[in-house]
């Protein structure tokens, strides 16, 4: 049975580029992969999927009120598909994620989904919500803090590389991101301060 993965990080962990080598790895056996990327921040034609190290490859755009499982029916009927890439999927909404079931379950073909599990203020993307609720396979893809720890949150930089603690859940812009572990994320969003720690027995 084919099953619904979602490959989750935090940003800068390199998500696109394991899509796309999973996806050549299929293409090299001479089998056929469909690649999604959510298009809401793209402006109308081609869509594509880039990684930081310079592989690329062409993609389908969805957008809100997409059917993905009546798109990936249509393109099977005429050419057989063998798994279905999905990046950016923190944009999909509930019902999309549903249909991504679907086309694993009905229609047996595996569908890999790759996105962000939290945004800059450490809530869930609605995709990523119905995704960790329904995916058959979590799989965790990990970057590391300037620590050194596992970095599991992220903050979002403005213009004057202060860090952002309210806004839009995505900016548009030359914004940047830095991922990085919950104890510096909580001190960056100036949540945490070391003097808490005084007075509590064991502190260290
Ligand atoms: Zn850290």
């Amino acid at each position: 049975m084919a099953k619904l993965y979602f490959h989750y990080a935090t940003m800068n962990a390199g998500k696109s580029t394991m899509l796309l080598q999973a996806s050549y790895n299929y293409r090299e056996r001479g089998m056929s992969t469909m690649l999604f990327v959510a298009g809401h921040y793209r402006k109308d034609g081609a869509g594509y999927i880039a990684s930081r190290i310079g592989l690329e490859a062409d993609a389908e755009m969805f957008r809100d009120g997409d059917d993905l499982f009546a798109r990936v029916a249509e393109h099977h009927r005429h050419t057989t598909t063998h798994c279905v890439f999905v990046d950016e999927a923190q944009f999909l909404v509930e019902e999309q994620v549903w249909q991504l079931a679907r086309i694993a379950d009905r229609l047996d073909i595996p569908v890999m989904c790759y996105g962000l599990r939290t945004d800059f203020q450490g809530k869930l993307f609605t995709g990523s919500q119905a995704l960790l609720s329904i995916a058959d396979e979590l799989r965790e893809v990990r970057t590391i803090c300037r620590c050194g720890r596992k970095a599991n949150m992220v903050v979002r930089l403005g213009p004057e590389g202060k860090v952002a603690k309210e806004g839009e859940q995505v900016a548009i812009g030359k914004d940047v991101y830095v991922s990085l572990c919950r104890r510096h994320w909580e001190e960056e969003m100036g949540r945490w301060r070391a003097e808490d720690l005084i007075g509590f027995a064991g502190a260290e």
